[in-house]
């Protein structure tokens, strides 16, 4: 395969602290011959376990980003015991366009890995994250939230995997994270995800949903501070107690999880998230909005749990995500 383009202006094997970029030549009319200057920091001290830490995989959720932004900061070498890799802006067009996909190539980073070394923008940071970074680390933690169109209560995740000493591996440093709520998830379609090209290198990976609606909130920002210096502590790359809280366990084991819109309007949210449903109750009423005298269409739960999710903005499309329900883990 093609060597990946994007230079590194960090030196990956060298001790201290380094706030660098991943180079990508971008030619376009603005810059003939410039680049994509993806900002990276590596801090590094001897030898140990090696963190890789991301936020802005999608560019509208920003608990992950303002995490990382601060710990990159605020690290000096001392603290460290082997190697952290921090990545705010994964995707940094679509960060910066404040979109979930790269206005760039239309791409959504978390649907297209491998990626490729020889293909567009957002293919090729998904390369260098597949062929590069991805084989340095040994814990991996990728921040999600439910950017513009999802909100969700602040729940760490891993996945259902077929290893499941490598399961293990990942529930226990999901556990460490310390959010409110603990997800283990069965993805109903996990090609081309981030996650999924983690797992199957056999890192433990760690991904979270933290809030949502294109913002971030003081209180979720907190989950994360305090969930990644947890997940360092977990990998033995930061000293001190991982500060222990009580999460709520959950799963999303399957299709019936999930309630889909099948008209556009008006969104009445009927329960709000963290609350308790069982199967049958309403969660949504979308009123039609191009004329009165027609009923709402009722959207009900499949299955008993909390509301995990819900549809964030005021009208939703035919097709959206309306609301998702989670089971309680016993
Ligand atoms: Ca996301």
């Amino acid at each position: 395969m093609k060597p990946n383009p994007i230079v590194a202006t960090v030196d990956f094997e060298a001790d201290g602290v380094q706030h660098g970029f991943l180079r990508l030549p971008w030619s376009r009319d603005e810059s003939a011959w410039g680049n994509l200057m993806i900002p990276i920091a590596v801090i590094k001290n001897g030898s140990g376990p090696t963190a890789l830490l991301s936020g802005g995989n999608h560019g509208d959720e920003y608990e992950g980003p303002i995490a990382l932004v601060d710990l990159a900061n605020r690290l000096s070498v001392g603290d460290v015991s082997g190697r952290v890799i921090i990545v705010p802006y994964m995707n940094y067009p679509a960060f910066q366009a404040a979109r979930r996909v790269s206005p760039v190539d239309g791409l959504n980073m978390n649907r297209i890995f491998p990626g490729r070394p020889d293909g567009t923008i957002t293919e090729k940071i998904a390369d260098y994250f597949q062929r590069t970074l991805l084989p340095m680390a040994d814990y991996v933690l990728d921040f999600h939230s439910g950017g513009r169109s999802l909100d969700f209560v602040p729940f760490a995740a891993c996945h259902v995997l077929s290893d499941k000493d490598q399961q293990t591996r990942s529930v226990a440093a999901r556990d460490a994270f310390g959010a409110p709520y603990a997800m283990t998830m069965l993805e109903i379609d996990a090609t081309g995800m981030y996650d999924t090209a983690a797992e199957e290198l056999g890192r433990v990976f760690v991904t979270t949903e933290i809030g949502g609606g294109g913002t971030a909130t003081a209180s979720t920002v907190g989950i994360a501070r305090r969930g990644v210096a947890n997940f360092l502590k977990h990998a033995g790359i930061l000293a001190g107690d991982i500060e222990r809280s009580p999460s709520i366990e959950l799963e999303m084991s399957g299709p019936d999880c999930f309630c889909f819109s099948q008209a556009r309007g008006l969104v009445e949210p009927v329960v709000d998230l963290g609350e308790t449903v069982r199967t049958g109750d309403l969660l949504v009423r979308i009123h039609l909005i191009d004329r009165l005298g027609a009923p709402p269409e009722e959207y009900r739960a499949r299955m008993g749990g909390i509301l995990a999710a819900r549809h964030f903005s005021g009208l939703a499309a035919t097709g959206d995500c309306l609301a998702v329900v989670a089971t309680r883990k016993t």
